[in-house]
């Protein structure tokens, strides 16, 4: 199975140079190779392969602009790759023709491949050994283990570089349990289980919230594209970047603890929760949270044999007492935390009765 592994990385000032300039090749190679195939089409209406894209490349491109040369091979033939993916998509899915990249485009990477111990990760010194970079520092949060196939170098807009190590590893399976969960998706927590557990939200991304608010708020007081304009913009991406990895890191501890000990694991589709009108800024963040935390449940299930069920049909889960299932209609009403079911009397928190009624509901969808 393959598996990526990112990490941040503190080029030095020569790396950093470096980088650039592998960036700076990928991006023309791309344009170049785009443009030969562009041309060749349209003056021989003959097609050409991503081989011949290679070629061209090694054959013409190298020579004419020596330069290519001083960066990595396989960055420079990925870079083409890409571009034959773009076309082919073009081709086969019928979207737009690929655009030729722009130095201002804000997504720089490359891609290089393993060869020969050219990549290598010394987690002892807190080093990543890389093509043409040598050993550039790196900040390991985790280990991993088994073979390296490839290593894409980026940089987002704040500055910061990061590597995505692609590892061919082989997975161990979780022991298999014999609980089962439900859960019920939330504004004000992230989701309640039917056990009762609460995740709440980190109270860090708050924080980060208030902050970006008011670096927006100052935003609008600058000159467009003045010094200042631009020094706020890159404390926007950093603040954006903060809330993001908070909340990735977060996620990831949810949805691995909710894996580990239950088998199978039923929450709603996330339509369901559209559906509830909330005008709270709170809600477009909580979708993105939502999306994430359903999407690593859904892989990590897969990987390690748990079962993951969506509830997609509409479920008026909260109404429903989880002890003797009289509808309660009164529920309707979010303001209603807590109630007691006229028919059985049962006390219910809202929240808990609805995972416990999502639970249910999958079991039996699946029974
Ligand atoms: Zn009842």
């Amino acid at each position: 199975m393959l598996k990526g592994y990112k990490y941040r990385i503190y080029p030095n000032k020569d790396q950093k140079i470096q980088i650039a300039r592998t960036f700076g090749c990928c991006r023309f190679v791309y344009n170049q190779t785009l443009a030969y195939r562009k041309e060749t089409y349209g003056k021989e209406k003959k097609s050409v392969s991503k081989t011949d894209c290679n070629h061209y490349c090694n054959r013409e491109l190298k020579k004419e602009y020596e330069w290519l040369k001083e960066v990595d091979k396989f960055a420079l033939t990925n870079a083409i790759y890409n571009m034959d993916c773009a076309y082919q998509k073009f081709f086969k899915e019928h979207a737009g023709y690929p655009k030729f990249k722009s130095k201002h485009d804000k997504h720089k990477s490359y891609t290089t491949n393993f060869t020969n111990g050219n990549i290598a990760a010394d987690f002892e010194e807190g080093k990543i050994k890389l093509p043409k970079l040598k050993q550039v520092k790196a900040k390991f949060h985790r280990k991993f283990e088994g073979q390296i196939k490839s290593a894409t170098v980026s940089q987002v807009p704040s500055g910061k570089y990061y590597v995505s190590i692609l590892v061919e590893t082989e997975h161990e399976e979780l022991r298999h349990t014999d609980k089962n969960t439900g859960l019920d998706l939330g504004v004000k927590d992230l989701c309640i289980t039917s056990d009762g557990t609460r995740y709440w939200n980190p109270k860090t991304i708050r924080k980060y919230e208030k902050k970006l608010a008011k670096l927006q708020r100052q935003l609008s007081h600058k000159e467009k594209r003045s010094r200042n304009y631009y020094k706020q913009k890159k404390k926007i991406a950093i603040c954006h970047e903060k809330i993001r990895n908070i909340r990735k890191d977060y996620l990831h501890k949810v949805s691995h603890e909710i894996i580990s000990e239950n088998q199978v694991i039923v929450s709603e589709g996330l339509q369901i929760k559209n559906m509830v009108k909330n005008h709270h800024l709170a809600k477009s963040i909580m979708d993105v949270s939502w999306y994430e935390l359903t999407r690593q449940l859904g892989y990590k299930a897969e990987w390690n044999g748990r079962q993951y069920i969506k509830i997609d049909a509409f479920y008026a889960s909260s109404q429903i007492c989880s002890s003797c299932g009289y509808q309660n209609t009164d529920i309707k009403d979010l303001s209603v935390r807590e109630w007691i079911c006229p028919k059985c009397r049962a006390k219910h928190d809202r929240d808990l009765n609805a995972a416990k009624n999502i639970l249910a509901e999958g079991l039996r969808q699946t029974a």
